[in-house]
């Protein structure tokens, strides 16, 4: 019982980590920024709110402005339905409350496959006219080292970046699906060699030959042939 249960606890290990390393594939190879992105714009009382959202297989990113005071257009679909649940932008910052910033930008991105499981935060930027640009690079993630940056638009780039901060959901999916996928290889691998050697009259646990000679138990190992028919 014990045994099984280290096996388990193994098999789920090896999924989160083949989850993480599928994830920062995804974040290295999949540029999301080759589909038109879906646009959500709407007002919010005084202020307005706008979301650019791309979305691939295996990745996401989204920028989401908010500007103080001013109106810029409505789209059907209102920015709260296109954010994600993670990712925190629901709400604005506090300093966009405090009245010194008039443009909130931040950007955000997901990768993962099947299911998106990790996420990070790639800028957050407040421009106020009193106190200028202030400017977060990347938060719970690490830029890819020596890879070229993402090209959006034509002198436009965005960092290739490795998240690192879990989308629970995502990541259990996926973690539980990949151990799944290990352990049906590795069964079915020992399943096929265990059928091959009864065919040949061979003994199921080391391969030696059975088949010229009655045995009770293999000569070489020990192990007791469960199907002595040859
Ligand atoms: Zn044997």
């Amino acid at each position: 019982m014990r045994r099984r249960l280290f096996t388990l606890a193994i098999f789920l290990l090896l999924g989160a980590v083949i989850n993480v390393a599928v994830a920062w594939g995804c974040a290295i190879t999949i540029n999301v920024f080759t589909v038109i992105p879906y646009v959500a714009s709407n007002p919010v009382g005084d202020d307005h709110w706008s979301v650019n959202r791309w979305r691939r297989p295996g990745g996401a990113r989204i920028i989401s402005t908010r500007y103080r005071k001013g109106h810029y257009g409505r789209t059907n679909v209102s920015p709260s339905e296109v954010i994600p649940e993670w990712g925190r932008l629901a709400h604005p910052m506090n300093e966009f409350y405090l009245g010194s910033t008039t443009i909130e930008q931040r950007v955000i991105d997901a990768r993962g496959w099947p299911m998106l499981s990790l996420w990070c935060e790639v800028e957050r930027t407040h421009y106020s006219d009193d106190f200028g640009t202030v400017r977060v690079g990347i938060d719970g993630g690490i830029e890819a080292p020596l890879l070229p940056q993402w090209r959006v638009v034509a002198g436009q780039t965005q960092p290739r970046v490795l998240p690192l901060r879990p989308i629970w959901r995502g990541f259990l999916t996926n973690s539980l699906l990949y151990a799944a996928i290990l352990w049906i290889v590795l069964f079915a691998r020992r399943y096929v060699r265990q059928f091959i050697r009864r065919k040949r009259g061979l003994c199921l646990t080391c391969g030696y030959d059975l088949s010229h000679a009655d045995h009770d138990a293999c000569p070489e190992c020990g192990a007791r042939p469960k199907s002595a028919t040859a």
